[in-house]
């Protein structure tokens, strides 16, 4: 097949059939930010690409092998987002959000690209729903994040899926770390992959995030920051894991958490399923302190997370999970003849202004072809209208499913309509109790 036929690999097209569940999934992720106080933002898809290299760091995966950089024709650098935390922050810093009422909540859905080796649960183009929380540095604040994003998990119906969670220290704490880990990696340099060999000496936590089987077993038995931590952090830690405890959240100390951006600080934490194979973290996040003062605004403490709706998508289908999705059409108007036709199109106009769902034939095909596709598109009902009942003032309303039929006048055609659909809603109801 010709490429003009072949979307780039390890991207994704979200078909009719799978965006009701992505509207549904994205709905309960604004709907639940927002019961937590975090309003939506909107950011570019693409920055200058120094806002990624400055933020999520040099010496990360992710900007030296993942990102999608090219220069503009005004000869600028730009990167497509591989996260939205920089352009968030960026945005944040220079429309003052961050000199005004703290904490400033923000929430948001986006697509984010990583060139990447393509497979299940790894794309290159994802989304992610993420939040982030600007201006509080209290233990409280990562309590409230991380209960945002379990309460977002199970508002979509996401089971069995467990918090890790980890403090990897602030710049104080990691000098004596780094200094431990340097020891223990030098004396294995020669095993360390080329990449992790020169962050040895800039970053030596970033090998531990490499994907590289050798780097990653050696990186299994280093020293892990928890060890090293400063009292200030130490502390936060227990509050956080109190604060936690308070809002009734479960959840595991794992010291192998560091995440693979760089700036983080201090709390750190992963939402991870047990059913989506290897790629099988959906969310994570953590403090980042000192990022905005970074990137050149104010020293503004502040903490977020992100997670990835691919990811949970595929958690959700192997959970086997029902999301109370709408049904589409709530009426099909089969019409007969041109008379008909102009009739049907006026019925459906005064239907759609009462909000209600409603289609009639578009490519003039005969009575039989009509009701094929009003079954196709799983009409709630149908009806037929000819010159008889256009004579008459009487329809008759079919219920799609049970195939029972009802006599209603052409005037009354909303009411009646909305009375029906009200009465399968309450029998599906009455069902469902009955099951329990
Ligand atoms: P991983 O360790 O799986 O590579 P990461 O540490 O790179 O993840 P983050 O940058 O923290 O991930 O992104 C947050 C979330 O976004 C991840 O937990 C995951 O759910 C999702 N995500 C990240 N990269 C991808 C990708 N290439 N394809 C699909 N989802 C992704
Ligand atoms: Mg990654």
């Amino acid at each position: 097949m010709a490429e003009i036929n072949r979307a780039v690999k390890g991207t994704n097209d979200i078909l009719p059939e799978q965006s009701g569940s992505w509207q549904f999934v994205e709905r309960k992720m604004l709907e639940t930010a927002e019961l937590f106080g975090f309003k939506e933002i909107r950011v570019p898809v693409f920055e200058h690409t120094e806002v990624f290299q400055r933020s999520v760091g040099d010496t990360t995966d992710v900007v030296q092998k993942e990102m999608y950089t090219f220069d503009d024709k005004g000869g600028r650098s730009i990167t497509l987002r591989p996260e939205l935390t920089a352009g968030v922050i960026r945005s944040a810093i220079e429309n003052g959000i961050v000199n005004g009422a703290l904490p400033a909540k923000v929430c948001y859905i986006g697509g984010c690209y990583r060139y990447e080796k393509p497979q299940a649960g790894r794309l290159r183009e994802f989304h992610q729903f993420g939040v982030e929380c600007m201006g509080a540095a209290d233990p409280a604040a990562d309590a409230e994040v991380i209960s945002l994003a379990g309460q977002v998990l199970e508002n979509i119906g996401i089971e069995n899926i467990s918090l890790e969670i980890n403090s990897i220290g602030c710049p104080e704490c990691r000098k004596e770390y780094h200094k431990a880990l340097k020891e223990y990696f030098a004396s294995r340099k020669t095993e360390l992959c080329d990449t992790c060999n020169d962050r040895l000496e800039r970053n030596p936590m970033r090998i531990l995030d490499c994907k590289s089987p050798v780097c990653s077993e050696i990186a299994a038995k280093a020293p892990v920051v928890i060890d090293y931590l400063c009292d200030d952090c130490k502390s936060h830690f227990e509050k956080v894991k109190a604060h936690l405890d308070a809002a009734g959240i479960k959840y595991k100390v794992n010291p192998h958490i560091v995440r693979g951006l760089d700036y983080y600080t201090r709390t750190v934490f992963e939402f991870v399923s047990g059913d989506i194979g290897a790629q099988s973290t959906v969310c994570g996040g953590g403090r980042y302190d000192g990022l905005i003062s970074q990137m050149g605004g104010p020293q503004v403490p502040s903490l977020g997370f992100a997670m990835g709706i691919e990811r949970l998508m595929l958690v959700l289908k192997s959970q086997g999970t029902q999301l109370p999705l709408k049904s589409g059409c709530d009426i099909y108007i089969a019409s007969m003849g041109e008379k008909a036709a102009f009739e049907a199109t006026r019925i459906c106009a005064e239907l759609r202004k009462s909000g209600f769902s409603a289609q009639t034939d578009i490519c003039g095909r005969g009575l039989k072809a009509q009701m094929k596709y009003a079954n196709k598109q799983n009409a709630k009902f149908s009806a037929v209208l000819g010159d008889n009942e256009i004579d008459s003032g009487i329809i008759r309303l079919k219920n799609m499913e049970t195939g029972t039929e009802q006599e209603i006048k052409l005037a009354d055609i909303a009411d009646q309509l909305g009375k029906a659909i009200n009465e399968i809603a309450l029998a599906e109801l009455t069902e469902t109790v009955f099951n329990q």
